[in-house]
């Protein structure tokens, strides 16, 4: 007999048919002997619909423990629901808010981490026959306060609970039929992958790639949680997520491509070539708790330069009003801004060991006549940053340009 935590997203809960389905899924590895302890997501786009209700007022930093209490609602109504399904079903469930359990968090409002769980309740559950249902996205902090995750933390809780229950493994059930070369939304001829190590999980999901929440890599990857991504809807067995020990073949040079939108672009032209320049420009945007993502500096020849960055879109106005004021300061030409860009970022182990990546990316995209507006690297990825409305064909004449669909196609 085995433990099995298995977690099932927002399209996968978003009806009472849907919550069904789900419900014969639990069954069915129940009855096949295995004990299971599941984890939901809100209905849907209930967190969306909250969110925007939030964003109607006006979201400030001082509000962030009344989002969390908002948003955390949508996860409870689907604990309820599911745990009333499994029972008519003939099954004992007992649903449980991140604070019954107790899940404990750091006081990060909207972005808090697990700390600690108690997994006493659960384990009396368990021992008792009960299938134990609990909210994703959720805890609580010292203080007893709710907390969140940050958006898509679901995964995040399932792989905690899997590690705080050495579960043997962990089951991301979703919407498609697992991690894909990229988002099969988006290309149609992607291809699922049978395996993908963790390094490059991590990355896909770092820079952009939704299907699994970044910490939750992160967790399985340092708790050694068996970690599976599958589809709510279709049996196939799904992407199993791998140490690069343990996977086996030789690694193709490039496993997937991921994207953002959620990024903007901010210049600050004609600032003196000066040492310190950097800190004065950046240091502001940090003390606002605004995460900088790729720097770019380019030195002209009157010792004059451009200093560009990247910043999230939600924080683009706040980063924009900030620079006004430091180029003021440091006597800066003037700030330009560009909010309709996006970043994509090809990601593979196979890298490392092979040349000519960057060289053909870049081809592949001047080809297209797509302008490349700033670059980035590290051993396993490369990203570049371009203008959004060339997104979608830049992602496609990448995927066909690495052979990405492979054989299978
Ligand atoms: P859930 O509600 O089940 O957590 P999400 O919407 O958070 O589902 O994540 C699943 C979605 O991730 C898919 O519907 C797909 O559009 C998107 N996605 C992005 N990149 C990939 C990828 N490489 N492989 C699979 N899905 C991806
Ligand atoms: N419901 C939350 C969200 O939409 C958490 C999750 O689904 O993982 O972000
Ligand atoms: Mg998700």
């Amino acid at each position: 007999m085995s433990l099995i935590v298995q977690k099932f997203g927002g399209t996968s809960v978003a009806s009472i048919s849907h919550i069904e389905n789900v419900a014969r899924r639990i069954l069915k590895t129940r009855d096949a002997g295995h004990e299971v302890v599941v984890v939901v997501s809100a209905m849907g786009h209930e967190t969306d619909r909250l969110d925007d209700l939030a964003r109607e007022i006006g979201i400030t930093p001082e509000m962030h423990r009344e989002v969390d209490a908002l948003l955390s609602t949508g996860e409870q109504v689907t604990t309820a629901l599911l745990s009333m399904v499994l029972t008519k079903m003939g099954c004992p469930a007992r649903s449980y808010t991140g604070g019954q359990v107790k899940i404990l968090t750091d006081s990060a409002h909207t972005r808090a981490r697990i700390l600690e769980i108690d997994e006493e309740k659960l384990r009396a559950d368990i021992g008792e026959g009960i299938i134990p249902v609990v909210a994703g996205f959720q805890g609580v902090d010292a203080r007893g306060d709710i907390t969140t995750l940050g958006r898509g933390g679901s995964d995040t809780t399932a792989v905690a609970l899997a590690a705080a229950l050495t579960a043997d493994e962990c089951q991301i059930y979703t919407d498609v039929d697992g991690v894909y070369t990229t988002d099969p939304r988006v290309v149609e001829g992607a291809r699922c992958l049978e395996r993908i190590t963790f390094e490059e999980m991590l990355e896909l999901a770092s820079l952009g790639s939704r299907v699994l929440h970044t910490r939750a890599v992160e967790f399985a990857s340092k708790y050694q949680v068996p970690l599976r991504v599958l589809s709510s809807f279709r049996d196939v067995p799904g992407t199993l997520i791998t140490r690069e020990d343990e996977s086996g073949m030789e690694q193709p040079v490039i496993s997937g491509i991921a994207f953002t939108r959620d990024e903007a672009k901010l210049t600050v032209l004609g600032v003196s070539d000066i040492p310190g320049i950097a800190s004065r420009i950046l240091g502001p945007i940090s003390d606002a708790n605004i995460e900088v993502d790729m720097i770019v500096q380019n030195v002209a020849a009157d010792n004059s330069t451009d200093f560009t960055f990247t910043v999230g879109r939600n924080d683009y106005d706040q980063a924009r009003k900030i620079l006004d004021q430091v180029a003021r300061e440091i006597d800066a030409r003037e700030v330009s801004g560009d909010n309709k860009i996006a970043k994509l970022s090809l990601v593979g182990v196979g890298m490392r060991s092979h040349a000519g990546v960057a060289s053909r990316m870049f081809r592949t995209l001047s080809e297209e006549s797509i302008n490349i507006q700033m670059i980035s690297t590290s051993e396993i990825k490369i990203s570049v940053v371009i203008a959004e409305k060339y997104l979608e064909l830049a992602v496609r004449a990448l995927h066909s340009a690495f052979d990405l669909a492979g054989e299978e196609e």
